[in-house]
């Protein structure tokens, strides 16, 4: 991943406000890099980002922001299938753990390939704090991916 990170952003109902209020509190790091939501989530997420750059702007700010379908709508399984294409570097998703969603084998199935890639992956908003602190965030990152050839060319 280059310096330039693109960072997935998705949280369920419940979770929203902490992610919210998350980006507000990160805004000007989250400005260098291109975020990826899925629908309802990348609204509120341009909503509260655009109200930061106004309130601060010195007129060079940009919010490069990329609204996929709402998460239940397949939104899960597009973040999901970026991640497959290694075209999502990092990926903050606060799902809910107190109630149960309509798109729960979705979700897992972002989690999987999160773990399969072997991407920075926050489910909680600490997580998501030492990742964007982290240093790595300001330099080029090669995340090691298992080598599944012997999968590929496996004998049926
Ligand atoms: P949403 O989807 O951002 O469109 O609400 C999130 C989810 O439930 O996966």
């Amino acid at each position: 991943m280059k310096i330039q990170k693109r960072i997935g952003l998705v949280a369920h109902d419940n979770r929203k406000k902490d992610l919210v209020e998350w980006a507000e509190w990160n805004w000007q790091e989250l400005l260098k890099h291109k975020l990826v939501c899925t629908g309802t989530t990348g609204r509120l997420i341009e909503e509260a980002l655009l109200k930061k750059i106004t309130e601060n702007s010195q007129g060079n700010e940009k919010l490069e922001i990329v609204k996929l379908k709402s998460g239940p709508l397949g939104g899960d399984q597009q973040l999901g299938a970026m991640i497959a294409e290694g075209k999502i570097d990092i990926l903050i998703f606060l799902w809910d753990p107190m109630q149960p969603q309509p798109h729960d084998v979705d979700v897992k199935a972002l989690l999987r390939i999160t773990v399969l890639y072997n991407i920075p992956t926050a489910n909680n908003k600490s997580t998501a704090d030492f990742i964007i602190s982290s240093d790595l965030m300001q330099q080029e990152y090669h995340p090691i991916i298992k080598d599944y050839s012997g999968y590929i060319k496996r004998n049926i």
